[in-house]
């Protein structure tokens, strides 16, 4: 082809890169070992698997099939180097971190190329994409190493970490586990994907390179069903951090509850791609080729659903069919190509299943009238239109290069559209209106939102989900609390059962340590207080009004839906009130009126502090009342039952204080744009509270949920319900709209389950047994709900470090980053 006729064609020529460095890498090693302990070992299995090259279905290479014994070998040189790991200094860490990253760029060539060749993807995004990222993830957790101890005070790495991680980013992935897990002092087990090994294990070379002490990092290839499984049940693992679908995360979930582990979890998802009618179609086309064929279509945020204004759906869909035909698809270390291989032909597979079942279901499909490669795994980018927002294509994450999209007319049908799915993970919008754009943002339920712009990472910018997309956040500070416990607390679920009443009966007072005050219950004198006196001059004593805790539901006062009540009894075993006897038609109407009042959620945070202020000052007026109440139900001290009136008056300004002012921050990645990293709320908590201060305990939990903009269903402590429900007239005069708060009295573990188990409450905190924590942890997996429990150990509430702060702000709130490009 001449200059002339390349220039009428405008078609691109080959620009292969070369794999021969790569191969012969490959070569020099094969078969690939374990990373043990600094080493290279064989696995104990003997056993090794192929790993293919997805753009010719032939075999690479060949690495070690590890299985539990292997496993076992590794967590224990990671125990071990976490002796020493743990305590060395951050600057020293920041040092190695550093060298990583130095690392990382010597080799990014090496690694680009063998990214290609193992998963597929084009060559033009791993060495454009992939491996900065890599390496930009390492400088900027050297920072947070070197940082630690002046910020993040009281703080602990959590100790050994078993990393799980998908194939669709090998190395970004690994990176985005390994990078602060070291920076906290951690130090880790990590199993690359089936599929994807090889980046990892040229990583572990770069650990030896530079000198890393062995068993800080350890490499563990093989089978998920011999190598994840032994590392999630593994006793001596104290986190576990995975990427992956979420039917992996939620078995997951199961398979640690109750066990201590942390957990967090980067789930599928099902992105929204929202174009409203003012956008600029042009640069929304180049959007759309990002978000959903950037890497063939196998990435959890993917742009998959397109979500168009009517009047220009017709408009765009033309470009993008034209732009569509356009995409070169072909071998991944074409620097020309667009798309290329999908990962395995498994994937393949069902990719192909989900595509016909689409056009089962009555969407319309197309493709570009080129051909893809006969050889290898490809697969054609691929659109949908007329789809149904019920179909399963809409619904389901297909994991390839295929888009779906629906219309809508008006902005509140783009946020209802674009919601409508149990996943979480991203969202973009595209209009020229930043009014529109930054409206729309908060109301999209994602962890992610990029305005005019997609498919953007940083290490300084969390990622993670909403909903069933998981919890936990991977880059920026949010993402350190992954990897780190506060000091304060014990690690592991308590060895014996706690007590369920820990204070009453002559216990030992928690905070002091004095013995409480046995016998000065106030029950005699409420129920004598006053005298009668008839005309007849004669005068009779006057037993107390009757007094009737209810439920409090949607801010008004109700019976229990089962017409059972239970007793109230003080240290001394004597009846000092009943309770409604809460059950599961309690807990639905409560959640429901929780959800009413999520408009509490967009209420000024200047408005949630005013009425947290006012609720302490109408507790501060009934001061007497609420410690009186205290002695009767505790036999503490009168004085000490002051001190927890006040504590919680206290903590009431605590979180008024707070609700204007832990808002977030602005990020500055290395773009011409912000990314405002927003605090936002979870949506309904349900709460079980502990037994130890019946009224701080309630407060402690309740303010700075409801501070961040939750509505809350509380279940307040089951010995001693009655300062809780003397809150009622508390909350009834302090402008709390009704809803907010919601309290159902009864027993603790049977409502946390219904609670637990309600889809629609997206967080449950949980202060009990440790039985009762596993079980609210297992349940939690139905709809992925964040859970925060204590495993059974006491906390001294009483105590400012342990009982209120950022923990509890963390808690109730979710980042949420969103993107704003600037400029033209
Ligand atoms: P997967 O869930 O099948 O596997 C992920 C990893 O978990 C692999 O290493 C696998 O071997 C391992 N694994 C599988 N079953 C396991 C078990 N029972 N116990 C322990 N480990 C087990 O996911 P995948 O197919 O590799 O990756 C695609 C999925 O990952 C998609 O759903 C995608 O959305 C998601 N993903 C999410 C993010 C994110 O940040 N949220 C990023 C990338 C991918």
């Amino acid at each position: 082809m001449n200059i002339t006729e390349i220039f009428e064609t405008m078609d691109y020529g080959p620009a292969p890169e070369s794999p021969t460095p790569a191969l012969a890498w490959i070569k020099e090693r094969q078969p690939f070992g374990l990373f043990v302990n600094g080493q290279w070992v064989k696995p104990a299995s003997g056993q090794y698997l192929d790993s293919i090259n997805p753009s010719t279905g032939k075999p690479l290479t060949q690495v070690a099939a590890a299985n539990s014994e292997d496993v076992n070998a590794a967590v224990t040189a990671a125990r071990t180097a976490f002796e020493t790991w743990g305590k060395t200094p951050g600057h020293v860490r920041a040092r190695y971190m550093y060298a990583i990253a130095r690392h990382i760029q010597k080799h990014s060539r090496l690694l680009a190329v063998l990214e290609s060749l193992d998963n597929g993807k084009p060559i033009r995004e791993t060495r454009d994409i992939d491996i900065p990222l890599v390496a930009r993830h390492f400088y900027y957790h050297a920072g947070w190493a070197q940082l630690m101890a002046s910020e993040l005070p009281g703080y602990e790495p959590v100790g050994v970490v078993g990393q799980i991680i998908p194939w669709n980013f090998p190395l970004l992935m690994l990176a985005w586990k390994i990078a602060p897990a070291l920076a906290m002092g951690n130090t880790v087990v990590l199993k690359p994907a089936r599929y994807t090994p090889l980046t990892a294990l040229k990583f572990a070379e770069i650990v030896q390179e530079i000198g890393l002490p062995p068993g800080v990092v350890n490499i563990l290839t093989g089978e998920a069903s011999q190598v994840g499984e032994a590392l999630v049940r593994h006793p001596d693992v104290n986190k576990i951090a995975f990427t992956g679908s979420t039917d992996v995360g939620r078995s997951l979930r199961r398979a640690t509850a109750g066990s201590g582990k942390k957990l967090s979890l980067e789930l599928g998802g099902k992105s929204p791609f929202i174009v409203f009618d003012d956008a600029d179609l042009d640069s929304v086309v180049e959007g759309v080729v990002d978000a959903i064929w950037f890497n063939q279509g196998q990435v959890c945020c993917a742009g998959s659903r397109l979500l168009v204004q009517e009047d220009v759906a017709e408009r765009l869909i033309a470009k993008l069919r034209a732009r569509m035909e356009k995409l070169r698809i072909g071998d991944p270390l074409d620097k020309a190509v667009d798309i290329g291989a999908i990962v395995s032909s498994a994937q393949l597979k069902e990719i192909q299943r989900l595509v016909e079942q689409g056009v089962d279901e009555g969407a319309e499909m197309w493709q570009p009238s080129w051909a893809c490669p006969t050889e290898g795994y490809f697969f054609p980018p691929t659109l949908f239109t007329n789809v149904s927002p019920a179909t399963t294509i809409a619904q389901v994450e297909i994991f390839g290069p295929v888009l779906v999209s629906m219309t809508f007319r008006t902005p509140a049908e783009a946020v209802a559209l674009a919601n409508n799915t149990r996943y979480g993970l991203a969202a973009s919008v595209w209009s020229e209106n930043i009014n529109l754009s930054l409206d729309v943002a908060p109301k999209l339920k994602a962890g992610t939102v990029w305005v005019n712009c997609t498919n953007l990472f940083d290490a300084s910018s969390g990622f993670g989900g909403y909903r069933e997309s998981g919890f936990g956040r991977e880059g920026g500070k949010e993402g350190l609390y992954e990897y780190v416990r506060p000091a304060c607390e014990t690690a592991g679920p308590a060895s014996t059962p706690s007590s369920k009443f820990p204070i009453a009966k002559g216990a030992v007072h928690p905070s002091n340590g004095s013995e409480p005050a046995i016998g000065t219950s106030l029950d005699e004198d409420e129920r004598t207080v006053s005298e009668f006196e008839p005309s007849n001059g004669s005068r009779i004593a006057l037993p107390a009004i009757d007094r009737t805790p209810k439920m409090f539901i949607n801010g008004k006062q109700v019976r229990s839906d089962s017409g059972y009540s239970q007793d109230v009894y003080d240290p001394a075993g004597r009846v000092i009130g009943q309770v409604g006897e809460g059950n599961r038609k309690d807990i639905r109407n409560a959640v429901e009126a929780a959800h009413a009042a999520s408009g509490w959620a967009s209420s000024t945070t200047h408005n949630r502090a005013q009425i947290l202020y006012y609720i302490a000052e109408n507790l501060s007026v009934r001061e007497g009342e609420f410690a009186r109440r205290i002695v009767q139900q505790t036999g503490r001290s009168q004085a000490d039952a002051i001190t927890e009136v006040q504590a919680a008056i206290s903590r009431l300004f605590s979180y008024a204080a707070w609700a204007d002012k832990f808002e977030g921050v602005v990020h500055r990645p290395p773009l011409r744009g912000v990314v405002l990293a927003m605090e936002e709320p979870i949506g309904v908590i349900g709460m079980a509270c502990p037994d130890e201060y019946p009224l701080l305990d309630f407060v402690s939990l309740v303010a700075p949920a409801i501070a961040m903009g939750n509505t809350v269903v509380v279940i307040p402590s089951q010995q001693s319900p009655l300062s809780a429900t003397d809150c009622y007239q508390v909350l009834e005069t302090s402008d709390l709209p009704d809803g907010v708060v919601n309290i159902v009295t009864g027993d603790r573990d049977m409502l946390s389950q219904v609670l637990a188990d309600h889809d629609d409450v997206e967080a449950m905190w949980y202060f009990g047994s440790a039985e009762g924590c596993k079980r609210v942890e297992l349940a939690s997996a139905s709809n992925m709900k964040r859970t925060w429990v204590n495993y059974g150990h006491p906390r001294n509430w009483l105590d400012p470090i342990q009982g209120e702060g950022e923990e509890f702000l963390r808690e109730s709130t979710q980042v949420k980053n969103i993107w704003v490009p600037y400029g033209d």
